[in-house]
């Protein structure tokens, strides 16, 4: 298959690359299985390659992704931020995976800003910032990890990600689909990971590493969440809030509430859900939507985040609940056809397939 990237693009990358001494690779604030897949799934291939670079974070992951090959290599902010800048001053090449605007970097935009290094967008989020030397932006992909491999097929051929890269840029497609239920209806994508599983990594097991990996407690946090707190609005929208006591009481672990705000999008008719998790200084906010309402524009407009169209999130710094009462009146006051309208796909008996 004919490959959606610039050829000068991908030469001009080739070029900065081999010319590199010091190569670093950093992904969003808070990485997800799209952003530390993508980044290890580069950091591979790039040392298969006689390439040496480093991954740098602006923090931690969570567990259920710690079994990543090469994690233990991974350098964060967090845990030195002079060690950290010193990284960026020395860059040659800076990929920036998974994010498209420093400020996802949070702590470490300014030192993504001020690295004098060459640097390199590889993206699926629309409206990409200008601050790139080179950008490989494309929102219709289904995840980074896809974008991933088929720059590193165009810079060295296909066989050049061995089965440690396969699993980790498998893991990112994954995730970042839903397990190949969204954001995947290119055959691209398919395509992309038959080509990762004939490296040998075996899916289930990778499946298994990711969704089966939870305390008890956090299975009582979902039961819990469902059963107490989820509202369910008028409008085709539900929502849950959790408390910062009610985290703490069921034992809250980063990346324990991801995958919640799915779920209530599993109710017939219901298109837009959100969930508000409460932390110290503000209120985390996911969005997420099925058909063609536009979350993102949602999340732009009144958290001032971003995302893609049916995946988003922001901020609230408004105590939670004026957060949540403020959530009501905005979905009582949606007229928006593409949540409202008969013709919103997949919602109700109306889908059209
Ligand atoms: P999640 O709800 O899983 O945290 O994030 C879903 C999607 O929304 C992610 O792919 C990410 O791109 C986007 N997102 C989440 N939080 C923010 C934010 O604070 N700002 C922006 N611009 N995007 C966000
Ligand atoms: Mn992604």
């Amino acid at each position: 298959m004919a490959t959606i990237l610039n050829v000068h693009d991908v030469a001009q990358l080739k070029r900065a690359i081999e010319r590199a001494d010091r190569i670093v690779i950093t992904a969003h604030h808070n990485p997800d299985g799209d952003a530390l897949g993508s980044a290890l799934g580069l950091w591979h291939t790039l040392a298969r390659m006689g390439k040496p670079a480093q991954v740098l974070l602006p923090n931690g992951f969570p567990d259920f992704l710690a079994w990543l090959p090469g994690t233990t290599s991974v350098v964060r902010y967090t845990h030195g931020p002079d060690r950290a800048r010193q990284m960026l001053n020395e860059a040659d090449v800076l990929f920036c995976l998974d994010f498209n605007t420093f400020s996802r970097a949070e702590m470490m935009a300014d030192g993504l800003a001020a690295s004098p290094a060459y640097k390199v967008l590889v993206d699926h989020h629309p409206h990409p910032d200008a601050c790139f030397d080179l950008s490989f932006s494309f929102p219709l992909v289904s995840s980074t990890c896809e974008l991933v491999y088929e720059l590193l097929s165009a810079l060295y051929g296909s066989s050049c990600v061995g089965r440690e890269a396969a699993l980790c840029l498998y893991t990112g497609i994954m995730t970042d689909t839903g397990s190949f239920c969204y954001a995947c209806n290119s055959p691209r994508t398919f395509h992309v990971a038959g080509e990762l599983v004939a490296t040998g990594i075996r899916v289930d097991r990778v499946q298994s590493m990711v969704y089966n990996n939870f305390s008890a407690m956090r299975m009582r946090m979902i039961g819990h969440s469902l059963l107490n707190k989820m509202v369910v609005l008028p409008h085709k929208t539900a929502y849950i809030a959790l408390t910062m006591e009610e985290q703490e009481r069921f034992a809250h672990r980063v990346g324990d509430t991801e995958g919640l705000v799915n779920l209530p999008l599993s109710i017939k008719g219901v298109a837009f859900a959100a969930l508000f998790v409460q932390r110290p200084d503000f209120v985390k906010v996911s969005l997420r939507s099925r058909g063609d309402f536009p979350v993102n524009e949602f999340a732009a407009q009144h958290y001032n985040g971003g995302g893609h169209p049916n995946a988003a999130g922001g901020k609230s710094f408004s105590p939670l609940p004026a957060t949540l009462a403020s959530f009501e009146q905005q979905v009582a006051q949606l007229s928006d056809p593409r949540l409202l309208g008969f013709r919103n796909t997949y919602v109700g008996m109306d889908a059209e397939l």
